[in-house]
């Protein structure tokens, strides 16, 4: 297949670039909304040809899927642009800053009858989806609690918009919603409920959150804590999950590397669990060209990209109004 990429992006230069060549697939063009960047993003990585103008670019090249990695508030513009255009959209999370927008984009995937995806990479993780087997199994019986602790520190070239735009920034919209989609996945369930507070200025000039801790219930009772940060140093990501029969333990995971061990305890003592692991964004990607060639679903739908969005906007208002929010499938109401 043929991609375009919209934003010239670390995510993209890093890790997503190598993926979709990784799975023989071709890079065709990088549109930017600075056409200098365009054009040295597209000479640094062997891409033959770069616009700022995506409308014009999707016309002019050939083009069979759009990989979105702009800034957050760029997504569902140039999403919807992409799909009217009839390209599959491979969309950076969050895939919108509003339900009404991610709804038009679900919308129209299906009037044009194309590919919408979420880049949820940790549902690829060897150690989530061993977390998920054994819990599915009945391994640790039912699942009380769990302690999700994805707190890092934010790299200097990326403390730009993430910490300086309230709209669009904020640990929320950059991690909390890789929770919640990962822990939808862990569990096959959907949460209930909300709460959480928020802490801002170790590096944000502008009160965007930093550091998020809270709570989320889930239908089947499990009953979660989070803390998320951008300003954790010398921290190590993990996933407690508290069964009736025993616990798993994950250590170092919640990354974009292929990393992570994976402990189960219970009476017979502790136990490493093996790992093969494997490139996230390569398995996002082939799962993706996989459901467009009409062979399965993409690793995190359209809808899953919802759901999540969904939640981190309750969340935020949970915040904001310093409420409990109790959430049905679509929409949120306080109590
Ligand atoms: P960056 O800040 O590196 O890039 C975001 C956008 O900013 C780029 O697409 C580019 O858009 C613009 N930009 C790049 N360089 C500059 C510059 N020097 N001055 C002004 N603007 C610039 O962000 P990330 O790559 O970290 O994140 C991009 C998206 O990907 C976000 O939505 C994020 O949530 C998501 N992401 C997802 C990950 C995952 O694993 N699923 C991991 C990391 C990020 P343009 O060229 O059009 O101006």
């Amino acid at each position: 297949m043929n991609w375009l990429l919209v934003g010239a992006s670390t995510v993209a230069q890093e890790w997503i670039i190598s993926a979709i060549r990784a799975i023989n697939d071709e890079v065709t063009c990088i549109v930017s909304t600075d056409l200098v960047r365009a054009q040295n993003f597209a000479r640094q990585q062997s891409i033959p040809n770069f616009s700022h103008d995506l409308k014009h670019a999707l016309y002019s090249n050939k083009v069979d899927a759009v990989y979105i990695s702009s800034t957050n508030s760029l997504h569902a513009e140039q999403a919807i642009i992409a799909l009217k255009a009839q390209k599959h959209v491979m969309c950076e999370k969050p895939m919108a800053l509003s339900i009404t927008d991610a709804q038009q984009m679900i919308e129209q995937a299906k009037i044009h009858q194309v590919v919408l995806a979420v880049n949820y990479h940790l549902r690829n993780s060897a150690v989530i989806q061993k977390m998920r087997e054994l819990i599915a199994s009945d391994c640790i019986g039912e699942v009380q609690n769990i302690r999700f602790c994805h707190a890092v520190s934010l790299p200097k070239n990326l403390q730009n918009w993430r910490i300086d735009t309230p709209s669009e920034g904020g640990v929320i919209l950059d991690i909390t919603v890789h929770d919640i989609d990962t822990l939808r996945f862990l569990l096959d369930d959907e949460p209930i409920s909300v709460s959480a507070m928020a802490q801002t200025g170790l590096i944000s000039p502008n009160n965007v959150p930093e550091t998020v801790m809270g709570t989320i219930e889930f239908t089947k009772g499990t009953l979660v804590s989070f803390y998320d940060s951008f300003t954790a140093q010398y921290f190590q990501t993990s996933i407690d999950i508290i069964g009736s029969k025993g616990n798993l333990q994950a250590l170092n995971t919640l990354t974009q590397h292929s990393t992570g061990e994976l402990h189960l305890n219970n009476d017979k003592g502790s136990q490493a669990i093996p790992i093969e692991h494997r490139n996230l964004y390569i398995s996002s990607f082939q799962q993706f060209k996989n459901a467009i060639q009409d062979q399965g679903r993409p690793v995190a739908t359209a809808y899953d990209g919802l759901r999540s969005l969904e939640i981190a906007l309750a969340i935020q208002q949970a915040i904001e109004n310093k409420m409990h929010i109790s959430l049905t499938s679509g929409e949120s109401l306080c109590f």
